[in-house]
C-alpha cells in the first residue's frame, strides 16, 4: 500500500487500505493562467490517486474553483482586495468572464497533462449556502464572533490545537509588524476573518450581514459538503501549510469536534531556471510556452516525474528538451516493441517500480529502473512492451501514442536512418551505428548519443 510523507505526523506514514478513499485538494484561484509551478501541486494529487487506484481503491476527489474571496494579502491582516475582481478590472472584462475563461484553460491544461478530472469540482461562489452554515455552526459552538460591521471571525485560542500542520504554535506567533496592521475588531490578533462584509457585487445574505466569504472557510466548506466528515488525504502546494491549512484543520475539527483530515501532503515548489516561478519577478513558464516552443505538454510531466513530490525542483528549458526526447523515444520503443511476439511483463522490474511509487512515490527511481529495463538484453521486446505499458498507467505519458518529430525539421531520408541507427545501437551493432551516424552527418543532421539514448539536433 501507498507510503508518504504526513506533513502534520512529520513522518513517512501507510495510508490504511479502503475499497474508497477521499482527497481533498486546493485548488487554483481562477484570476490568471496557471504556471508550471501550479501544475506540479496538481501532479501530486494525480499520483497519489494514479497509485493507489491502481490497488484497486476508488478515489472519490474533490478540487475546488476559487473564483471570490480570494484576497491579495491572505495572512491574518485580512486586507487586500478580491484577487479575481482586482484582476477584472484590468483586463477589463466582468469577474464571471474572467474567472470563467482561466477556469477553462485550467481544465485544459491539466487534461494535456493527463491529471484525471476530479469528482466534483465546486465554484466556490456557487457553494456559498454551506459555507453559511458552516459559520453559523462556529457561531453556535462558540468558535467564532461577529462583530458590528458585519464581520465574522474565527477565534483561535478556542482551538487549542492550532498549529500542528506547520509548527507555528499560537504562543509563537506574533501579531503583524506594522502597528496599523493590528485589527481592533479582533479578540486576537491571529484570528481571522470567516465572512467579510459586502463589497459591491460581492454580496450574499448572512444572518450577520450581508457579505462573502473568506479563502479558508471556503475550501472547509466545500470539503465537508463533498466528501464528509472524514478527510483520507488534503494535498495542496507547500505555501499552503500556513495559514491556509491551519486555518481550514481549525474550522473544520471546531465545526465536527474531530479531526477530519487523516493525512495532509504537501508538494514542493518548483522553481524554473534557479528562481522562484512569480509573476511579480517576470519568471512565469505557463504550459502554452512549452507546446510553442514545440515540446510535448506531457515532457512536462515527464520532467516533474524525475523528482520527488517533496523535493524542491529546478526546471530549465534543457531538462525540458530532455524529457522531450526521452518521451519520444520512449513511443518509438514501445512502437517498435509492439511488433515483436507477445511475452508477459517483466515482473521484477514492474514489481520493482511499483514498490518505488509506494515508496512515497518514489517515481525517480522508477524512472531509473525504466531506463534499466529499457536497455536490458535479458528482456524480450514483448516483454518491455507489456511492462511499459502497464507502468504508464500510473506514469501517465501516453507511451503507447506515437507523435513523432515534425518531418519537415528533418531533411528527407534522415528519419529512416536515424531510426535504423537507434535499432543498431539496440542490437549493439557498433560498426553500423558509426556508419549511420557518418551518414546522418552527410546531411546536415547531427546525433548525439546521450544517456537517454540518440538525440539529434
Ligand atoms: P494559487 O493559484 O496561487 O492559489 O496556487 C495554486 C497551487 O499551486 C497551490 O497549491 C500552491 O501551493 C501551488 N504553487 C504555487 N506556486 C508554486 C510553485 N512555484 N511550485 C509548486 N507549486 C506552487
Ligand atoms: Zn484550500
Amino acid at each position: 500500500m501507498l507510503r508518504i510523507y504526513d506533513t502534520r505526523a512529520r513522518q513517512v506514514e501507510e495510508i490504511e487500505r479502503s475499497r474508497a478513499l477521499r482527497m481533498y485538494t486546493c485548488g487554483p484561484t481562477v484570476y490568471r493562467s496557471a504556471h508550471v509551478g501550479n501544475l506540479r501541486s496538481y501532479l501530486l494529487s494525480d499520483l497519489i490517486r494514479r497509485v493507489l487506484e491502481r490497488q484497486r481503491v476508488r478515489m472519490v476527489v474533490c478540487q475546488n474553483i476559487t473564483d471570490v474571496g480570494h484576497v491579495t494579502d491572505d495572512s491574518a491582516a485580512d486586507t487586500g482586495e478580491d484577487k479575481v475582481r482586482m484582476q477584472a478590472r484590468a483586463e477589463g472584462r466582468s469577474p464571471a468572464e474572467l474567472a470563467r475563461a482561466y477556469e477553462e484553460e485550467f481544465r485544459r491544461d491539466t487534461l494535456a497533462l493527463n491529471l484525471r478530472p476530479p469528482e466534483h469540482t465546486p465554484r466556490a461562489s456557487e457553494t456559498i449556502e454551506p459555507m453559511v452554515e458552516l459559520v453559523a455552526k462556529l457561531i453556535e459552538r462558540g468558535h467564532a464572533y461577529t462583530v458590528p460591521d458585519g464581520s465574522v471571525f474565527f477565534d483561535v485560542r478556542t482551538f487549542p490545537t492550532y498549529g500542528e500542520i506547520s509548527g507555528n504554535r499560537l504562543e509563537d506567533l506574533q501579531p503583524a509588524h506594522r502597528i496599523e496592521a493590528v485589527d481592533p475588531r479582533k479578540r486576537f490578533h491571529a484570528d481571522w476573518a470567516l465572512w467579510k462584509p459586502a463589497e459591491g457585487d460581492l454580496s450574499w445574505e448572512a444572518p450577520w450581514g450581508a457579505g462573502f466569504p473568506g479563502w479558508h472557510l471556503e475550501c472547509s466548506a466545500m470539503s465537508l459538503r463533498f466528501l464528509g466528515e472524514r478527510v483520507d488525504l488534503h494535498t495542496g502546494g507547500i505555501d499552503l501549510r500556513f495559514p491556509h491549512h491551519e486555518d481550514e484543520r481549525a474550522q473544520s475539527g471546531a465545526a465536527t469536534g474531530h479531526e477530519v483530515v487523516k493525512h495532509w501532503v504537501h508538494g514542493e515548489h518548483l522553481l524554473f531556471d534557479g528562481r522562484k516561478m512569480a509573476k511579480s519577478s517576470g519568471n512565469v513558464v505557463l504550459l502554452s510556452d512549452v507546446t510553442e516552443a514545440g515540446l510535448d505538454p506531457l515532457a512536462v510531466r515527464l520532467a516533474f516525474l524525475e523528482h520527488r513530490y517533496r523535493q524542491q525542483m529546478n526546471l530549465t528549458w534543457d531538462t525540458l528538451r530532455a524529457a522531450d526526447r526521452t518521451l519520444r523515444r520512449w513511443r518509438t520503443r514501445v512502437a517498435e516493441w509492439s511488433e515483436s511476439p507477445s511475452s508477459p511483463m517483466a515482473a521484477h522490474y514492474v514489481q520493482r517500480v511499483e514498490a518505488a511509487f509506494d515508496d512515497d512515490l518514489d517515481t525517480p527511481s522508477a524512472l531509473r529502473l525504466m531506463r534499466e529495463l529499457e536497455r536490458d538484453p535479458e528482456v524480450a521486446p514483448g516483454a518491455k512492451f507489456e511492462s511499459f505499458l502497464h507502468l504508464d498507467q500510473v506514469l501517465a505519458l501516453d507511451l503507447s501514442t506515437q507523435i513523432g518529430r515534425a518531418p519537415a525539421a528533418l531533411p528527407g531520408g534522415a528519419a529512416e536512418l536515424l531510426e535504423q541507427r537507434s535499432r543498431a545501437r539496440e542490437a549493439r551493432d557498433w560498426a553500423a551505428a558509426d556508419r549511420l551516424r557518418d551518414e546522418l552527418a552527410e546531411l546536415g543532421v547531427r546525433v548525439s548519443d546521450t544517456p537517454d539514448g540518440q538525440s539529434w539536433g
